[in-house]
């Protein structure tokens, strides 16, 4: 029947026609035992009859020809008439990766189907052009990066095409290497109650379960980061859970060569390449939630590191108002966001939380009057509703590149993963002149370090004063596990420290303290009993913050060039800016945070050098705390 033989490997077309053949077969012989039934040569029963038929099918096979020829000839003419390619799909090989680019009900809503994918070319194909279709040639032209070119068929080429989907397994989406199992993922999950339970139980699992455990561990115990590292001896393994890194576990180092196989196997990278640093990804689905871990394999002394990165959606879920931005900062920030232009910056080191307020801000902002793109490297959760474009420094898309071409696509806020240089720094100025909302982040220690930092790469004052809407300054500290913190007594030194620096809050801040009341609560580690931190203590992380929003004072102090960052800080405080120290502090006496966590966290500093890839350092060496067991 077909008019084209396919001549690439096994299409879908080749498979329908085998089990047509096959369904033709098996009712035939009735008596016979249809097991060991022969195929379609099966002699027939009475010749002269089927003779008959077979003239009557085929009269009857020629009208419907002749009847579909004429369709097919209307359809020829309604696309030139819409001015769109026409084609008709009978016979055509449809490759199943074509096919399965467009979900099948979404493919049957819509009467479109994909029927060619070409190396930078995808062709799709419809009987209804509309602008459903339109919002989908244009979401595959962006998600596969190639052109998407639309074509006219009839209602019989979409028919054929839309069966064709029976004989493709439901594929939710391409995963990479090798999959992990829910149900393998929840079995050994299982057996971990803490971190510390690992140690145990994972020298008893074969190799390959090894790794199902580690993650199923990792996801159990909420953590963000699982660090496997080959060291002389033994090879170490280590979660990050809110921020802090744990050792969970120690292998023997024979098992290396397997472990890294398999872990490359998984992530879909190259498994003999050794001396060079690769990417690869994991994608599992858990109760249909898709979780995404980015993998990274860096060669060390000893053999390599690997860190994975567990992406979760919820950390993108948080809204503005949760963030922990209080009182007279948080209704600053609420209205410099919603000023049609200016810049708002967010400042502080790697994994303090900065992308998840600026992701915060495009949620709130994200109404269907607001057009939104973003600018990042990588991106790596979707918000529903905003253009987010991604920078590729092999293809010289750098942020400033980037940032251009954004902006002549017309938005109203921009976010800009990060401003590094100049080039940059001074392409959004300028759209932060003209009438764009620009956020981003600047790697600085605090609100009042932007503007040295922005002036130390080039920037003119008399541009940096009129842009600025607002600095954020921020770290995350851990929060105390609700169910088992305690109250306690601080030492006199820190109890000195802590009143000093509430002291030291503007009078204009709004916050009043009262001294004769002051009661701090801490952690109670290694009460393994506890079930909702399950012995550490603390239980997810909450944000502090200083916020320093533009005034006409520190516009001239910026007009005035050569500004220090104690400058800068010395004025925000005599506006009435609360520091993140005495945000931290204040969080502290209401019991959500110990003043040991604030402490810790405000020592944090930038790094010195500019990290030039963020995925395998998360924070600047924390503290390590071990789990014990
Ligand atoms: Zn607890």
């Amino acid at each position: 029947m077909p008019n084209i033989t396919p001549q690439k490997t096994a299409s879908i077309e080749d498979l329908l026609k085998q089990s047509r053949t096959a369904q033709a077969a098996t009712p035939t012989p009735v008596g016979a035992g249809s097991a060991s039934a022969p195929t379609a040569s099966a002699p027939s029963p009475s010749a002269p009859v089927v003779e008959k038929t077979v003239a009557e099918t085929k009269l009857s096979e020629k009208m419907e020809e002749i009847k579909l020829q004429a369709l097919e000839k209307q359809a020829g003419q309604k696309a030139a008439a819409l001015g769109l390619p026409y084609i008709d799909l009978k016979g055509f090989p449809i490759a199943p990766e074509a096919l399965s680019l467009i979900p099948r009900e979404r493919a049957e809503k819509i009467h479109a189907v994909i029927f060619l994918k070409l190396e930078e070319e995808l062709r799709l194909a419809t009987t209804e052009p509309s602008p459903e279709v339109e919002a989908l040639a244009k979401e595959l032209a962006a998600k596969q990066n190639v052109h998407v070119q639309t074509y006219f068929i009839s209602d019989t080429s979409l028919k054929n095409a839309l069966k064709l989907y029976a004989m493709i397994p439901e594929i939710k989406e391409v995963i990479y290497g090798v999959r992990i199992e829910e149900a393998d993922l929840e079995r050994l999950g299982k057996e971990i109650t803490s971190p510390g339970d690992l140690q145990d139980k994972i020298a008893h699992v074969s190799l390959t379960d090894t790794v199902t455990m580690m993650i199923g561990a990792a996801l159990k115990s909420d953590a963000s980061d699982i660090h496997i590292e080959a060291e002389e001896k033994d090879i170490k393994l280590r979660f990050r859970i809110d921020g802090v890194l744990y050792d969970a576990a120690k292998l023997s180092k024979e098992t290396w060569k397997q472990m890294i196989s398999r872990l490359k196997l998984v992530a879909g990278v190259k498994i003999n390449v050794e001396d060079v640093p690769q990417d690869g990804r994991i994608t599992i689905y858990i109760k249909d939630e898709k979780t995404d871990i980015r993998v990274s394999f860096l060669p060390t002394a000893f053999g390599e590191s690997v860190v994975m990165r567990i992406l979760r959606p919820k950390v993108i879920a948080l809204a503005f108002a949760d963030l922990g931005i209080r009182g007279r900062a948080f209704e600053q920030i609420q209205r410099e966001i919603q000023r049609p232009n200016g810049m708002i910056i967010t400042t502080g080191p790697t994994g303090s939380g900065k992308t998840t307020t600026l992701y915060a801000i495009l949620k709130k902002l994200n109404t269907e009057d607001v057009k939104i793109i973003t600018l990042e490297d990588p991106i790596e959760y979707k918000l529903e509703g905003i253009n987010q474009s991604q920078v590729d420094q092999a293809k010289k898309y750098d942020f400033a590149r980037g940032l251009r071409s954004i902006l002549r696509q017309d938005p109203d806020v921009v976010m800009v993963g990060e401003i590094r240089d100049l080039e940059t720094a001074e392409i959004a100025i300028q759209a932060a002149l003209t009438g764009h909302l620009v956020v981003s982040t600047i790697h600085t220690n605090s609100a009042a370090g932007a503007v040295p930092r922005f002036l130390s790469m080039g920037v003119k004052p008399f541009l940096l004063a009129p842009a600025i809407n607002a600095v954020i300054g921020q770290r995350l500290v851990r929060r105390l596990c609700p169910a088992c913190k305690k109250k306690i007594e601080l030492d006199p030194a820190t109890l000195a420290q802590v009143k000093q620096t509430l002291k030291a809050l503007p009078a204009n801040s709004g916050e009043n303290v009262d001294f004769s009341k002051l009661e701090f609560y801490g952690a109670v580690e290694g009460n393994k009993a506890c079930p909702t931190c399950r012995g550490l203590g603390y239980k997810g992380r909450v944000g502090i913050y200083e916020v320093m929003s533009m005034t006409k004072e520190i516009e001239k102090v910026i007009l005035g060039g050569n500004v220090s960052e104690y400058q800068m800080a010395d004025i925000a405080s005599k506006q009435g800016m609360i520091t993140m120290v005495q945000d931290g502090l204040l969080k502290a006496m209401e019991g959500l945070t110990s003043v040991e966590e604030v402490l810790r966290v405000a020592e944090m500093q930038v790094e010195t050098e500019d990290p030039l890839d963020t995925a395998t350092q998360e924070q600047p060496a924390p503290p390590m705390v071990s789990t014990g067991v």
